[in-house]
């Protein structure tokens, strides 16, 4: 039914269990995984960034870093699971990471995008996260959400 499953991951509790979903339905459906990570290199453009003495060099590097850690360890629990997925490093600097989830999803040709309620801005979105909402409000093809849990642990 689906060919290729576009999971979005952050690294947060329901980022990971709505990932594992990802690996179980691609492994059931034999299908192409791909796990997709977006830096935000808004916050370091921000105006406030340089009185807050935020040096954008060190930030980005800090971001790529982290997000290389988070898409490392999803790589790895799929090659635990005997799955082949492949990974992307998307950036936004506007502060809209679902965009670019949704742009990949469109380049790639995803049938299915996989990503939780809540990320790591959970506490400022409760009922549904915004990078979630975002993707759900423009998405073209089915987006699979899953909450929070509380045996869900982060990834990284
Ligand atoms: P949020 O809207 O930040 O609460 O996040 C909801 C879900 O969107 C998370 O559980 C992830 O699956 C996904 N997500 C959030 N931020 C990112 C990001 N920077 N890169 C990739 N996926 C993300």
């Amino acid at each position: 039914m689906y060919d290729r499953i576009l999971a979005a991951v952050d690294g947060s509790g329901p980022s990971t269990r709505a990932y594992r979903e990802a690996l179980r339905l691609a492994s059931d459906q034999h299908a192409a995984l791909k796990v997709a990570h977006v830096i935000d290199l808004g916050v370091a453009l921000a105006p406030w960034a340089e009185m807050a003495f935020i040096n954008y060099d060190t930030m980005d590097a800090a971001l790529r870093e982290s997000g290389a850690r988070i898409l490392d360890a999803a790589l790895a629990e799929a090659r635990t699971a005997g799955i082949a997925a492949e990974s992307v490093m998307l950036e936004t600097d506007v502060d809209d990471p679902a965009a670019e989830i949704l742009a990949e999803a469109d380049r790639w040709g995803a049938g299915l995008i996989v990503m939780g309620t809540h990320g790591r801005h959970g506490l400022a979105h409760l009922i549904l996260g915004s990078v979630a909402e975002g993707v759900i409000r423009r998405a073209t093809v089915p987006v699979l959400l899953l909450r929070a849990s509380d045996d869900a642990a982060p990834a990284a």
